[in-house]
């Protein structure tokens, strides 16, 4: 019962009305560079941003009104060794293994549709995926966000498949009242506050960065 009450507080913050104070819009960015070719598509969600900020500023403060929830794993239980990714920009192509770069290709139509759905920009450079565009480089791809307070941008990359799992977090939906605890069986149902932290912590470092973390009180403890 206390659970429940926790859950149906936890649902009101989120549908509380969000303060209007400082809701200008996020800072242009006319330095955009190699960001500047897809930013006519793209268009922030002013009410969205704002729900995720609260979200993650509630999991900080109170992560014990978030349950872990496990669910059905639907893993192929016998994966290809290999997947054949061709490359969107030269044609060429390459032969992955399937865990990590494989599963990041096959995944990557899905992910840069969801991405577009954030309030945060975030695009993705898949191609050192390819042998040819690669060029050497470390396998896997790389992420680019525009902060989602004050539009700097920064990069990070994602190869392995724990990472590209971890990728999931950013979809969620705010506010947050479960969090996916792994294939069941294996994950622990209940609360846990550290892995909440955990989780906001890393959804708020992949869209904001570290000096807006600080001013929107997102750092964790
Ligand atoms: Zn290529
Ligand atoms: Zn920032």
């Amino acid at each position: 019962m206390d659970g429940l009450k926790r859950m149906l507080a936890t649902m009101l913050m989120g549908v509380l009305p969000v303060s209007v104070a400082g809701q200008e819009p996020p800072a242009s960015t006319p330095n955009g560079g190699a960001a500047a070719s897809e930013a006519g598509a793209w268009k922030p969600d002013e009410r969205k941003r704002q729900a995720l900020v609260e979200s993650l500023r509630a999991l900080q403060r109170e992560p014990d009104n978030v349950l872990f929830h496990s669910a059905m794993c639907y893993d192929m239980t016998m994966p290809p060794a290999s997947v054949q990714y061709t490359c969107e920009t030269c044609g060429a192509v390459t032969d992955l293994p399937y865990q990590g770069p494989g599963e990041l290709s096959v995944e990557l139509p899905y992910l840069k549709r969801s991405l577009r759905d954030l309030p945060v920009k975030v695009t993705v450079d898949a191609s050192s995926l390819c042998s040819k565009c690669g060029g050497g480089k470390p396998c896997g791809i790389v992420l680019t966000t525009s902060c989602g307070e004050c539009g700097k941008t920064f990069s990070w990359s994602v190869s392995t498949s724990e990472e590209k799992d971890r990728l999931k977090l950013l979809f969620i939906a705010h506010p947050v009242r479960f969090f996916d605890a792994g294939p069941k069986g294996m994950g622990m149902d209940g609360t846990d506050a550290k892995r909440v932290i955990e989780n906001a912590d890393y959804i708020a470092s992949r869209l904001f960065c570290e000096d807006c973390r600080k001013k929107l009180g997102l750092t964790g403890k």
